[in-house]
This record gives structure tokens, C-alpha cells and sequence, in this order.
């Protein structure tokens, strides 16, 4: 079926140099019954709550079902699963078995959290159609996933390397694969797998369809979609330059010593943080944290060097609330899919400002509200600088919290490494105990961010580039 009167533009600015391909600007989707879906599907998205299609997939699900190739600009939470995954399978229902090792579809990822929940939503999207789905992930034991392709599957989700190694040894062959999907083909960059990701297309059939889904568009990822994509069609929502506007962002500054007395208060004063996710720098760091907080609240750490089972069980715990707060390294994080975060606090600066973006997206997802809060430390703003012309923002401030630093203009400022001056940067607190945070205004002030009684100021409105 041909519906090219839905497709719509992607932002203008949004790679020019493959512009010519984009369909024309038409009506608007608002209901999962204005898309060409079949039955099974239907059902299956209004049995999850699903009212109406997000823009992603109001975009991109017609022209998949037209059978086109689609570059997707999107980020998670965006509902892009469903934007791949409910045509991919549309076009799956009723086809041949698959044969002996071989899969029918198969979507890449980056991480195995994400590979797990992809295919848990495959299956709940294929929950009245008869097709299989199986997923294979690295740091966990092989023969399941052996035994699963064994016959053959649909849908296979896979993270690179576990994929290539179970092609090496015979287990999965690609030969048949219709559909190929590239999910967050940035992260795959910033990983270091794109060049496993390289190898795999290296193995797929000329002729199938394929889909590139990616947050941000570097360069590298463009060359690839250019290579990878026949005559594509480009859809675009909420590009990463833009801040999830639901999110209610502030910015705290303090000394890094201070930043955990600084959390521990925001999590015992502040009454709305109900699921809180952290963001840590470093994997050890996390580790610490978590075991930090613990005296305090229920938390848990999400890392790269824990086990399968144990983010299994960290993820587990925070879902169902019994984890308050989950300590996460960016990595980590990509694969959370949790609706109600109700904040997200940055303990540690991201290392890209574009993963400030990924991070605070982990709230307000699925039309919820949310809270971002960032610590910087006083010889941190320029960092803070980039973070706020990437998002075009000017981050309000909160003042007047009990770990506030003195803050040195920046001429003066002793370099952020060693020998910063030891600790006079906490001049500022109101208060002179560390732990008791006595002198502290504890009535909140009521402001969501500021537990210590700090007030929110705003700064710039929106920036100048
Ligand atoms: P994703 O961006 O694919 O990770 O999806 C983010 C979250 O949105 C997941 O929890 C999905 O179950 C949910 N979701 C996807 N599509 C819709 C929709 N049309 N309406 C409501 N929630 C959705």
C-alpha cells in the first residue's frame, strides 16, 4: 500500500546532503487506526496503553510499511522500537520459516539491556502473530542462545560482538536476513563497535531493507547510512539539540568533595524524588556511591564490570521501586527503560555534552514530567557552557544550598586537576557541619532541586548560539 501523503518533513537543517529523498509534508497521524497496521498489531499496542502513535512512529511506520529504507533521527524514549518493530513484523506475518540458524530480521544494538528489552518488545508486539524472537548478548553463557537459533527465529536482536562470535562458530548465519535494523548507530560509534557492526553488514544479503535509527547524526554515521540505505526516507523527531522540554533542569554548584553530603541531602529532604537515577563518571565511582547511599536509602549501581544477573537484579529492584536509587555510567544507562524516573541528578559531568541529552531523556519519558539536576564543580563551567549552548539554555542555578561553593571567577581559577586550592571553596556554606548539615534551612524552601533550602536562579533564559 503506497501512503506517501503521510510521510513528513524531518527539521530542515536535518542532512541536507540527502534532502532530496525526503517525502512531502501531508496530514498527520493521530491514531494507531489512520496507520495501515493489520489487526494482531493493533490489538497487541492497545493491550500496552498505547493510545495514540508518538511522532516517530506516526513518521516512520508508514513509509516501513511501503517497504522503504528509513534513517531515523531519534532518541530512546522516543517510542522507536515500536516505529521499527511494528513494521518489520507487519511484513514478517505470514512469510516462510526461517530456516536452520538463520533469522528473518535482525536488529543490532549496542548494549545487551537494550538488546533485552528490544526483544521483549518485539514480543509483545508479535504477542498474537506466530513468529519467534530470540536475543544474544555477550557476558552470559552461550548455549541458550546455541539452542534458540537452532531452528532458526524471526526476529533476532543481538549486540555485535556475541553475534560475531556465534557466526564464527557456525551457530547463526545471516544469509536470509529481509530485514536489518541499526540501533543507536552513535552509540555504536561511541563504543568502539563499528567496526563489529561493519563486519556484520559484511554478511548480510544485498537485497533486504534496512533501517538506521541513531540520536545524533555524525559524520560517520552519515558516510554509513549513505553505504548502508538504498534510497532512504528520513524522518527526524526531537533532535538531540533539543532538551526534552518536560524536563525541569537546575544546576548546583559544589565542590566535588562535597557532592555527596549534597546528594544524601537532597534524597532525605526532598520528598518528591521517588526514583532517582545518578550519574556517575566512572565505574568505581558508581560502586562507591551506591554503597554510600545505602546508609541512607535503597540503591543500587548499574555498571559495565557487574554481571549479567546483578544489573538484572539492580534493574529489577528499580523498576519495581524497591530500588530508590540507581547509580549508573552513561553506558550503562542506554538500556533503562523506566517511565517514571522522577529525577535525574548528574553527579558527575558528563564527558560529551551530548550525553547530558541522553541522560536527562531518561525522565519525562512517555509524556511524564521530571526533574535533571546537575553538580558542577566552581572550575567545571566552561564544561557547563557547552552543555548549555548545545541545549540553547541557560541552566537555572540553585543558591543558597548548604555545600554552595565560593566561586572564583574564572580568570582566577586554579586548574580543575590537582592542588585546586584545597578546600576554600566551601566558604559559602551556611552551615558548619558536614554530615548534620547543621545551620541548613530544612524546610525545603520549596523548591523541587534544592533540598538544603536553595533558592533557584535564573541565568541568560536561552543562549546565544
Ligand atoms: P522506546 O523509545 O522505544 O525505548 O520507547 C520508550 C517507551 O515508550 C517504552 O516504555 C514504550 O513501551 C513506550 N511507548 C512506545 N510507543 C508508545 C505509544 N505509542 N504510546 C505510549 N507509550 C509508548
Amino acid at each position: 500500500m503506497t501512503l506517501p501523503h503521510l510521510y513528513l518533513h524531518p527539521p530542515g537543517d536535518f542532512l541536507p546532503d540527502l534532502a532530496p529523498h525526503v517525502a512531502p509534508k501531508g496530514i498527520c497521524v493521530t491514531t494507531f487506526d489512520d496507520l495501515p497496521l493489520i489487526d494482531p498489531l493493533k490489538q497487541a499496542v492497545a493491550a500496552l496503553g498505547y493510545e495514540k502513535p508518538t511522532p516517530i512512529q506516526a513518521r516512520a511506520i508508514p513509509p516501513l510499511l511501503d517497504g522503504r529504507d528509513v534513517l531515523g533521527c531519534a532518541r530512546t524514549g522516543t517510542g522507536k522500537t515500536a516505529a521499527f518493530a511494528l513494521p518489520v513484523l507487519q511484513h514478517l506475518d505470514g512469510g516462510r520459516r526461517p530456516g536452520r540458524a538463520r533469522a528473518r530480521a535482525l536488529v543490532l544494538t549496542p548494549t545487551r539491556e537494550l538488546a533485552i528489552q528490544v526483544e521483549e518488545s518485539f514480543r509483545d508486539y508479535a504477542k498474537h502473530l506466530r513468529l519467534s524472537c530470540a536475543v544474544v548478548f555477550g557476558g552470559v553463557g552461550k548455549q541458550r542462545q546455541i539452542d534458540a537459533m537452532n531452528r532458526g527465529v524471526d526476529v533476532l536482536v543481538a549486540t555485535p560482538g556475541r553475534l560475531l562470535d556465534l557466526m564464527g562458530d557456525g551457530y547463526i548465519n545471516l544469509d536470509r536476513v529481509e530485514f536489518f535494523v541499526l540501533d543507536e548507530a552513535d552509540r555504536m560509534l561511541d563504543m568502539g563497535f563499528i567496526h563489529d557492526v561493519r563486519k556484520v553488514i559484511a554478511k548480510l544479503p544485498s537485497e533486504r531493507r534496512t533501517l538506521l535509527f541513531s540520536a545524533t547524526m555524525p559524520g560517520e554515521i552519515r558516510e554509513l547510512s549513505q553505504t548502508l540505505l538504498t534510497d532512504p526516507v528520513m524522518v527526524a523527531v526531537d533532535p538531540v539539540s533539543s532538551t526534552a522540554e518536560r524536563v525541569d533542569q537546575c544546576v548546583m554548584f559544589v565542590e566535588k568533595g562535597d557532592k555527596r553530603h549534597l546528594l544524601a541531602d537532597l534524597l532525605q529532604l526532598d520528598g518528591e524524588i521517588d526514583r532517582a537515577l545518578v550519574f556517575t563518571r566512572t565505574k568505581h565511582g558508581a560502586n562507591r556511591l551506591a554503597k554510600q547511599l545505602e546508609r541512607i536509602t535503597t540503591a543500587a549501581a548499574i555498571h559495565g564490570n557487574k554481571s549479567q544477573n546483578a544489573r538484572q537484579r539492580a534493574l529489577e529492584g528499580f523498576k519495581s521501586g524497591t530500588v530508590r536509587v540507581l547509580v549508573a555510567t552513561d553506558i550503562a544507562a542506554r538500556g533503562i527503560d523506566v517511565d517514571e524516573i522522577s529525577h535525574v541528578i548528574n553527579f558527575d559531568l558528563p564527558n560529551e555534552p551530548e550525553s547530558y541529552v541522553h541522560r536527562i531523556g531518561r525522565t519525562a519519558r512517555a509524556g511524564a514530567a521530571g526533574t535533571a539536576i546537575l553538580f558542577c564543580q566552581p572550575d567545571e563551567r566552561s564544561e557547563l557552557r557547552r552543555i548549555e549552548r548545545l541545549i540553547d539554555i541557560g541552566i537555572p542555578v540553585v543558591d543558597g544550598h548548604a555545600y554552595e561553593p565560593e566561586m572564583v571567577p574564572e580568570s582566577q581559577q586554579v586548574p580543575a586537576k590537582k592542588g585546586r586550592g584545597g578546600r576554600g571553596g566551601r566558604g559559602g556554606r551556611s552551615g558548619g557541619g558536614r554530615r548534620g548539615g547543621g545551620g541548613r534551612n530544612q524546610q525545603g524552601g520549596g523548591n523541587k532541586a534544592g533540598g538544603g533550602g536553595g533558592r533557584r536562579r535564573r541565568r541568560g533564559g536561552r543562549n546565544r548560539s
